[in-house]
C-alpha cells in the first residue's frame, strides 16, 4: 500500500459495526437507519429490477433523474439548474472523490473543517493533495474566522464544505458560509458543498446551500444523496450539479472509477424526489424526536450532549464520566452496556481535538432507541 494511503486501511464504520455485530450491541455507530424509505420508492426499484432495468445507465445518469433533481433544487432552495449540469454519481462519497480528483494536482490544498466525514481525508490522500482542517471547537462547533483565513494559500483548490455537519450536527448560518465564500472566491478556490443532509434540520435552523449565496453558484459543486434522504443509504445514488464546466471535470473523472451504476434506482429516485413536502417534513419532525429522546437519555447517563441543530447525529463529552480517551471508551461500550459508538478523533486531522468526544447516531426505531437508553443508564 502506498505511504499515503496507510492511515486509511480501516474505516471506523467497519470495526464498530463488526464490533456490534459480535457482541449483539445496538448499533448508534454508523449512521444508517433502521427503517426502509418511502414504500413506492421500494415497489418502483423491485420493479424495476423484474421490468429489466439492469444494464449500464447513460454516463451522466437517466435524464428523468437528472431532471428531478433540477426540480428538487428549485423547489426546496430557489436554485436554477439545468439538468445537462447534473451527474449522477454511486453516492455522494463518489462526487467528493470524483470532484477532488478532478480539481486537485499532488501538492495542491483542500481546506475543510475537522471532525470530517472520514472520506474527506482519504479521498485527499488519494489525490496526492494536503488537507488544512480547520477545528470545529465545542460547545458551538463554529470556526474561528483567523484560523480559517490561515489554511487558505496559493495553493487552494478546493473548499469542502458540509453542512448540515456530520459529525457535529452543526448547521452553518448564511453568515459563516458567506465567510467561507469570500475566502475560496479571493482565493480562487472551487467550493464543494457537501448537502447530503439537506432535510434533516431541526426547528429554529434552516439549511443555506452554499449556491444560494450570492456570487457562489459559479464556483461552488453541489452534492447531495438518495440514500440519506429516502433511507437507502446501500442503493449508494447521489449527484453533483454546478457549473457545466465543473460539472464536466468531475465526469470526466467520475466515469473511471466506476462509469455507471444503479440503473433500477435511478428512475424510483426521481420519481421519490417530486414525493409531497410532507414527507420531507416528516423526515425532519421525525428525527427531531428521535433526538430529543436519544439527548436525554445521554444526559442522563451523566454525558455533556452538545445540541444537534441537524443531520441524525449528536456529540457528546464523555469526559465527565472520568473517561479521558473516547475511542477508548468505544471500544470497551459494546461490552460495558450493550451500545456502539463512534470516536470523534477519528474523524479530525489532530485527534487531539475529539479526544474526549464521543458520536451517537439517532436514526434508529423509537423502541432501539428507547432500549439504548435504559443500557446507557448502566453506565458506571
Ligand atoms: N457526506 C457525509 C457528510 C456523510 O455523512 C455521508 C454518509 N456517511 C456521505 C457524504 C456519503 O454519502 P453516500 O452514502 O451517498 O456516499
Ligand atoms: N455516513 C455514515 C456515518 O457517518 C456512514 C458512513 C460509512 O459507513 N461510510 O456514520
Amino acid at each position: 500500500l502506498v505511504e499515503r494511503m496507510r492511515p486509511f486501511t480501516s474505516t471506523i464504520f467497519a470495526e464498530m459495526s463488526a464490533l456490534a455485530l459480535r457482541t449483539g450491541a445496538i448499533n448508534l455507530g454508523q449512521g444508517f437507519p433502521d427503517t426502509d424509505g418511502p414504500p413506492s420508492l421500494l415497489a418502483d426499484a423491485a420493479a424495476n429490477i423484474t421490468g429489466g432495468l439492469n444494464q449500464y445507465p447513460p454516463g451522466p445518469g437517466i435524464p428523468a433523474l437528472r431532471s428531478a433533481v433540477a426540480e428538487h433544487q428549485s423547489r426546496f432552495h430557489g436554485l436554477s439548474v439545468d439538468p445537462d449540469d447534473v451527474l449522477v454519481t454511486t453516492g455522494a462519497t463518489e462526487a467528493i472523490a470524483a470532484a477532488v480528483l478532478a480539481l486537485c494536482d499532488p501538492g495542491d490544498e483542500v481546506v475543510t473543517f475537522q471532525p470530517y466525514y472520514d472520506s474527506y481525508a482519504a479521498t485527499v490522500a488519494l489525490a496526492g493533495a494536503v488537507l488544512r482542517a480547520v477545528p470545529l471547537r465545542p460547545p458551538s462547533f463554529g470556526f474561528d474566522p483567523d484560523e480559517l483565513r490561515a489554511a487558505f494559500s496559493e495553493r487552494t483548490r478546493v473548499v469542502l464544505v458540509n453542512t448540515p455537519h456530520n459529525p457535529t450536527g452543526t448547521v452553518l448560518t448564511a453568515a459563516q458560509l458567506a465567510e467561507i465564500g469570500a475566502l475560496a472566491t479571493e482565493f480562487g478556490a472551487v467550493v464543494v458543498a457537501d448537502e447530503v443532509y439537506e432535510h434533516m434540520v431541526f426547528a429554529g435552523h434552516a439549511h443555506v446551500p452554499m449556491a444560494t449565496l450570492p456570487g457562489m453558484a459559479e464556483r461552488t459543486l453541489t452534492i447531495s444523496s438518495a440514500g440519506k434522504t429516502f433511507s437507502v443509504t446501500g442503493w449508494k445514488v447521489g449527484w453533483v450539479h454546478g457549473p457545466s464546466e465543473l460539472v464536466a471535470a468531475v465526469r470526466a473523472a467520475k466515469q473511471f472509477l466506476t462509469y455507471v451504476s444503479g440503473a433500477p434506482f435511478q428512475p424510483a429516485i426521481a420519481a421519490a424526489l417530486a414525493l409531497p413536502d410532507s414527507f420531507y417534513s416528516d423526515l425532519a419532525s421525525g428525527l427531531q424526536r428521535k433526538r430529543d429522546l436519544l439527548s436525554e437519555g445521554l444526559r442522563a447517563a451523566g454525558l455533556t450532549v452538545y445540541p444537534s441543530a441537524g443531520t441524525y447525529f449528536v456529540v457528546t463529552d464523555v469526559a465527565p464520566l472520568g473517561v479521558t480517551d473516547g475511542a477508548d471508551l468505544c471500544w470497551r461500550l459494546p461490552e460495558l452496556v450493550g451500545v456502539a459508538a463512534v470516536p470523534v478523533s477519528v474523524f479530525c486531522a489532530d485527534p487531539e481535538l475529539g479526544r474526549t468526544l464521543v458520536r451517537f447516531a439517532f436514526c434508529k426505531r423509537d423502541e432501539v432507541l428507547i432500549e439504548a437508553v435504559s443500557r446507557l443508564a448502566g453506565l458506571p
